[in-house]
Parts: structure tokens; C-alpha cells; sequence
């Protein structure tokens, strides 16, 4: 088996029993980025010089048998992490050329465990999009089939760890953008609940909404990355200052006993065969497993989707307001003036969809709409979390699929923003109701795409979903799968 096959946890194990060392390890995926990224289009940034840099200082450590958890384990993130002295777009030409003068948070954290950063990851630009389409660098393909869509808008964040581009990655879900990719390129997506891990240095889609989280190829990984960058933050004020669990010691827990909830909104007949027959077979392996199955209802399901167009484009016309053309990124500037300015470099800057939204958004948030539109879809949203939090006085996670269809081929949706809205439909209540989730392949189609499954916990509930997801995990073969690239 080859070097870049291997977990996270594999690898960490390997390199502090010194029998490979980080720069041998970093070469490698190096190696796999250059042999692989001209059919994927995964990178937007590769940071060879300063990754080898950071291998040999970790080799340095691991030798002294010093070093944090992730000491010299190459990862990736996606290019929405402010990073020192690196390139940080945001996929967006409005950032081609910023350099950010700080590492944000979790980036200091990951940097601090010893983790080797490779590069930064292609995505959706802003994080808006299902598809990984909307880049200014380009669609990112699915390893499993360059043909269809990876996902987003982490999409490069999960293509990367099918691909083993890197041991594991950190992308962001504002509405379903680390579990739906995870999903339809076979890898482990987690979504913590919000408050769990710093967003300071993370930049800003819809702020309510917004978190961050691990991508990986195993739940054990999962763990890792969670524990590593989970915590409260002073410098990001929703971030919450309760204590981190240790997160691997619930890995070994079982099924046996936990109650777990079907919400029947989520099981549709819009939803298609092999997702059904996939999440079916789940059901009865956690049965197996000793789980106990139990019918649930999320009643406000409908109005969900709707409800994160109003509030995730509002939050965002804001957030994006700040890319004027004067403190960050590209300017276009034909001598006409201040507000000429402004006009010609948001025009030039922003991609189609960021327009949309900054419009709609705007729209929701002006005088006379604002009730009726971003205060109204407020109200809706504390229902839908109301539906979660009585959901969980009956069980202790829930389990639903992650995506209506296995991933869609390039350019399939692209016309139609409607339709690509509604794949994110089973992840995005998760969001409004600010709970934690992840995902984790539990089945392939018939055409070899990844199916992934979804598991909701209560709120900073994440030490069951882990518990819940390495039963069915040990118990199944899907995690053992890799990309036929
Ligand atoms: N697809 C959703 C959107 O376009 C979710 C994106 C995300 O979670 N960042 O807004």
C-alpha cells in the first residue's frame, strides 16, 4: 500500500515510530498532488517550499521524540483559512492577490499539534455553491469519476482526501458544505455545533451559520482533527467556553442501546433508489449493531431550504460588503470617482452566484422587507430548532442520508440555481438549528459514486455522533474503499 493511502492516524503512528520521516511523507503527497491535480483541479495553492520547511522542523522534534499529535502529517485546507504569509483567495478574483498577515485560529492550532500544510484548496467561491462550479479557478472533478462534481463547497477538501492528496483537511458548512462533499466523494465529513471551534481567521459567508470542520478518511481521524482544533476562542465572541471532551475515548463505545431517530420528513419519495437502498442497509447494521430504531418528526423540514436562502444571503450581503476594491484584493479603477470604484471593482471581482446572493440578501435586509422576509425566516428558524431539540428528548442521534442523489455530473445544475439549492436540503436545517453533524460513506452506486449518510446530534452531542459512527464504521467496508484514479 502506498504512503498516501494511509489514515491519518496510520500516519502520525509511522512517523513517531520514526519509520518514515515528514519529509519523506511530505515528498509523497507532493509527489501525488503533481500526478493527480491537472485532472482534479483540487489546489489552488500548493505551498512546497514551506511545507518541507515545516517537515524537516517536525523531523527535528519527532527525532528529540518530541512533537504534538499531528507532528508531521501532512494537511490541506480549504482556501477560505487566512493563512500567514500564504495566498488565501476565497476562490474569488476578488482575492486573487491577497496575503494575509496572520494565521487564523485553527490554523495556529493545527500548526501548533505539527501538522505540515501542503496547500490550499479549491471550493466554491465564498463557500456558495453544492458543486465546487462556482470557483473562479475552475471546477473541482470527482476523484471517483472526473466527470461528476466532487460537491461544495468544500468540494476540494473532500476530493483531496479521496484522492490522498493530503492525510486530511479542514473545510467549513454554512448549510451542508463539509458533509454533502464528504458524502459524494466517500470520505468523513463533520459539522460541530456552532461555538464548538473558533471561526476567528475563517472568512466570513453567513456568520450564524458558519463553522468549521474535519475532513478525513476515517472517523478515528475525524477525532483527531476535532480534538486538535475544537475549543473556545476569545478573539471569535460566539465561540463557546465550555470544556473539549476527549473525543477518541468515545470512539469504542458501540451501538448497543443508543436510540436512534428516522425523521420521516427525510425519507421522501423524491429520494433516489440507491441512497435509499444504502441508508436502508445502514438502518439494519445499526440494528444489528444493537441500536435501537425509533420514528421521529421534524415537522418544519419544508420550510428549511427557504429559510437559508432569506438568512444566509442577508448575512452574507453584509459580510461581503467589505471587498470594496480599497482594503483587500483586486481594484478597478477607470478614474471616476469613489463610488465608480467601488461599482467597477465588485463587478469585476465577484463571480455570478456571490452577485445573486449579495442581491437577494440586500433585498431581504431593506426597509419595508426586512420583517417580512429576514425577521420572519428568524422565527421559522427557531422552530426548526425547536424540532431538533424535541427530536433529541426521545433519541440520541438522529440518522438520515445527506444528500438526495449520489454526486451529479459537471454542468447538470448549473443552469438552474433552484435545483442546485435543493441538494443541500437534508443539511441545512442542521445549520439554522446550530447542532452538530457528520457524514460517512455507507454505500457505492451502481455507476461507482460514493453514497454517504448522515448523522445529527444534539447540540455539542459530536462524542456520540463519533461513538455511533465508528460502530457502523468497524462494522462495514465503505471507509476501506479508495478512488479508482
Ligand atoms: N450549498 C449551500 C450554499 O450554497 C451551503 C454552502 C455552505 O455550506 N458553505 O449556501
Amino acid at each position: 500500500m502506498n504512503l498516501t493511502d494511509l489514515t491519518l492516524h496510520e500516519l502520525a503512528d509511522r512517523l513517531k515510530k520514526r519509520e518514515v520521516t515528514s519529509v519523506e511523507l511530505t515528498q509523497a503527497f507532493l509527489a501525488r498532488i503533481e500526478a493527480t491535480d491537472a485532472r482534479l483541479n483540487v489546489f489552488i495553492t500548493v505551498c512546497e517550499k514551506e511545507a518541507l520547511a515545516a517537515a524537516a522542523e517536525a523531523d527535528t522534534l519527532l527525532d528529540a521524540g518530541k512533537g504534538g499529535p499531528l507532528a508531521g502529517v501532512p494537511i490541506a485546507l480549504k482556501d477560505i483559512f487566512i493563512t500567514e504569509g500564504i495566498r488565501t483567495t476565497c476562490a474569488s478574483k476578488i482575492l486573487d492577490a491577497f496575503v494575509p498577515p496572520y494565521d487564523g485560529t485553527t490554523v495556529r492550532k493545527l500548526r501548533e499539534a505539527g501538522a505540515v500544510i501542503v496547500g490550499k484548496l479549491n471550493m466554491d467561491e465564498f463557500a456558495m455553491g453544492s458543486s465546487n462550479e462556482n470557483s473562479a479557478y475552475g471546477p473541482v472533478r470527482n476523484p471517483w469519476n472526473v466527470d461528476h462534481v466532487p460537491g461544495g463547497s468544500s468540494g476540494g477538501s473532500a476530493a483531496c482526501v479521496a484522492a490522498g492528496q493530503a492525510a486530511a483537511t479542514l473545510g467549513t458548512d454554512t448549510g451542508g458544505s463539509i458533509r454533502q462533499p464528504a458524502s459524494h466523494c466517500g470520505v468523513v465529513g463533520l459539522k460541530p455545533t456552532y461555538g464548538r471551534v473558533s471561526r476567528y481567521g475563517v472568512i466570513a459567508y453567513a456568520s450564524s451559520l458558519d463553522q468549521v470542520g474535519p475532513v478525513t478518511r476515517d472517523v478515528e481521524d475525524c477525532a483527531l482533527m476535532l480534538q486538535t482544533v475544537a475549543g473556545y476562542d476569545p478573539a471569535d465572541s460566539t465561540s463557546v467556553d465550555t470544556p473539549v471532551p476527549d473525543y477518541c475515548a468515545a470512539l469504542d463505545k458501540g451501538l448497543k442501546g443508543v436510540r436512534i431517530g428516522l425523521p420521516k420528513e427525510y425519507y421522501i419519495d423524491g429520494l433516489d433508489p440507491e441512497v435509499k437502498q444504502s441508508l436502508d442497509a445502514a438502518i439494519a447494521t445499526c440494528r444489528e449493531l444493537g441500536a435501537e430504531m425509533v420514528e421521529v418528526s421534524l415537522p418544519h423540514t419544508d420550510y428549511a431550504v427557504a429559510c437559508y436562502y432569506v438568512i444566509a444571503t442577508a448575512e452574507a450581503s453584509s459580510n461581503l460588503a467589505r471587498y470594496d476594491g480599497v482594503r483587500y484584493g483586486e481594484r478597478v479603477d477607470n478614474g471616476e470617482g469613489l463610488i465608480e470604484m467601488y461599482r467597477q471593482s465588485r463587478a469585476a471581482g465577484f463571480g455570478t452566484e456571490v452577485k445573486r446572493r449579495i442581491m437577494l440578501g440586500t433585498y431581504a435586509l431593506s426597509s419595508g422587507y426586512y420583517d417580512a422576509y429576514y425577521l420572519k425566516a428568524q422565527k421559522v428558524r427557531t422552530l426548526i430548532r425547536q424540532d431538533f431539540l424535541t427530536a433529541f428528548e426521545k433519541v440520541d442521534v438522529l440518522l438520515t442520508p445527506v444528500a438526495p442523489t449520489p454526486s451529479f455530473r459537471l454542468g447538470e445544475k448549473t443552469d438552474d440555481p433552484l435545483k442546485m439549492y435543493l441538494s443541500d436540503i437534508f443539511t441545512i436545517p442542521v445549520n439554522l438549528a446550530g447542532t452538530c453533524a457528520m457524514s460517512l460513506p455507507c454505500g457505492i452506486s451502481e455507476e461507482g459514486l460514493p453514497i454517504g449518510m448522515q448523522l445529527i446530534g444534539r447540540p455539542f452531542g459530536e462524542e456520540i455522533l463519533l461513538q455511533a459512527a465508528h460502530a457502523f464504521e468497524q462494522a462495514t467496508p465503505w471507509h476501506q474503499r479508495r478512488a479508482p484514479l
